[in-house]
């Protein structure tokens, strides 16, 4: 089974992909994790990526895109992965397809957690004291947020055609959500 985690910015991802790793022994591919090691190498390519991340931008699809390659082709994590930020444009999205495609692979459920931007902010402050993360502050959180509307949300659509998409309600508690995400993933093992 092959899931992609879907949301704004603080909508809660990374804390539910580590819960889905866990309880289904599956494995968490998080693109902005792989940058931010990237960053920590402190290569030329690293310090190009953290100015990239500290505007609020997207990393270019073709740095990301070298950086999950080769997760895909790897036969340990075959039918194994939680994408967790990636795809976040239209590009991404084909681009995942085809790599899956290639090594006989699909996409098994999408689950977009939907939370405001209220909900964002409050998250994003909290988080800033204990993960320090250089793009955790309220400017870079609200262009984080907007480059999610305009580019990322759109791509909804395009999941909700080929009927993947499943809507997890993200204000609610993380162990609400975890039962809510674990009845998804139940029901779909069921019929495959
Ligand atoms: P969040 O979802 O909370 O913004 P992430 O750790 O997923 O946190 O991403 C942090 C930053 O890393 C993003 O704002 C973006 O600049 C960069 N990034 C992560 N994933 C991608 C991606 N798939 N394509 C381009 N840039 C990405």
């Amino acid at each position: 089974m092959n899931i992609i985690i879907f949301g704004p910015p603080g909508a809660g991802k990374g804390t539910q992909s580590k819960f889905i790793v866990e309880k289904y022994n599956l494995y968490q591919l998080s693109t902005g994790e792989l940058l931010r090691n990237e960053i920590k190498k402190e290569t030329v390519l690293g310090s190009q990526i953290s100015s990239i991340i500290n505007s609020g931008e997207l990393v270019s699809d073709e740095i990301v895109s070298k950086l999950i390659q080769n997760f895909i082709s790897d036969q340990k994590y075959k039918e194994k992965l939680i994408f967790d930020g990636y795809p976040r444009n239209l590009n991404q999205a084909i681009n995942l397809d085809n790599l899956l495609k290639q090594s006989n692979q699909k996409i098994n459920l999408v689950l977009n957690l939907s939370v405001s931007l209220e909900t964002i902010k409050k998250r994003i402050s909290e988080r800033q004291y204990q993960e320090k993360r250089s793009d955790d502050n309220e400017e870079t959180a609200i262009k984080r947020f907007k480059t999610y509307e305009k580019t990322t949300k759109p791509l909804i659509e395009y999941y909700k055609n080929s009927n993947l998409l499943k809507e997890v309600n993200g204000e609610s508690t993380i162990n609400e959500i975890n039962i809510k995400i674990s009845g998804l993933i139940d029901s779909i093992k069921g019929w495959q």
